[in-house]
């Protein structure tokens, strides 16, 4: 089955194209991943046809996400961003000379949809913190009375 992250090129009109699609955490895209998603997110941007073998894609995925502090243990929700170009070309139709850097989508000749979810996941992943913290000078909880030393003072002595 296709998920929503797939659409027809066809309907693009020459230029840039305002691309806004909100994502459910039923998607594929967040299928088998260890993540808790607060809300639903976004994959917003431009799609700049060049011509109809020529497409850039400027995108931003903005997903809320639960995570669990790794130091005080609470709860709290952040927005993963992850801000990515592809390219799409119709399989050759030009020399890919000069998009090395970026992905590249290749289409395959008279195929016009664009599957955007395998990138889309691999940029989210990419992007998810690998160290989550509720803030920056979280402090945490004692080893020694278990006290969440973000509200109390430690009782232990030595
Ligand atoms: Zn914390
Ligand atoms: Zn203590």
């Amino acid at each position: 089955m296709r998920g929503m992250l797939s659409f027809n090129l066809l309907g693009l009109k020459e230029g840039i194209n305002p691309l806004e699609i909100k994502l459910s955490g039923e998607l594929p895209l967040f299928r088998q991943l260890d993540v808790d998603l607060a809300g639903t997110g976004t994959l917003s941007g431009t799609i700049d046809k060049r011509d109809d073998n020529l497409y850039l894609l400027h995108l931003s995925l903005r997903v809320p996400v639960y995570f669990a502090c790794r130091r005080c243990l609470e709860t709290f929700v952040e927005e993963v961003r992850s801000d990515f170009t592809v390219v799409a070309m119709r399989r050759g139709s030009r020399d890919d000379e000069g998009f090395g850097e970026e992905d590249v989508i290749l289409l395959e000749p008279k195929k016009n949809e664009l599957h955007l979810e395998e990138y889309a996941r691999e940029f989210f992943l990419l992007n998810l913190p690998s160290f989550p913290l509720c803030r920056e000078d979280c402090r945490g909880i004692c080893a020694g009375c278990g006290a969440d030393l973000n509200k109390n003072n430690c009782s232990c002595v030595g």
